[in-house]
């Protein structure tokens, strides 16, 4: 499956769950994106490391969710963005 095979995925999933029934907030999804982050470094600090692989997958799924619903193509943008990364200095320039 290809990134932008799952973006198609995760958003007719949430579109068929009654998500996008009514107009999404960009904030509201970004705020959500957040709390699986935040979900995550609970399951860490919890020592639930089978906990901590779901949660970052429920990121990459509300990632997917929202570039779905916005019409990003992600696959084009992780490639441009690597490439882009992969021609930085050490660090990215920056002490961490
Ligand atoms: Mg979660």
């Amino acid at each position: 499956m290809t990134i932008n095979e799952l973006v198609k995925q995760a958003h007719e999933n949430a579109k068929k769950k009654g998500f996008w029934d009514e107009r999404r907030e960009i904030g509201t999804l970004l705020a959500l994106i957040h709390s699986e982050v935040s979900e995550a470094l609970e399951a860490d600090r919890k020592g639930r490391w089978g906990n901590f692989a779901e949660e970052m997958a429920d990121i990459v799924i509300r990632v997917c969710d929202l570039c779905g619903g916005l019409g990003i193509d992600l696959e084009w943008e992780i490639i441009q963005k690597m490439n882009k990364n992969a021609l930085r200095e050490r660090l990215h320039g920056k002490r961490y």
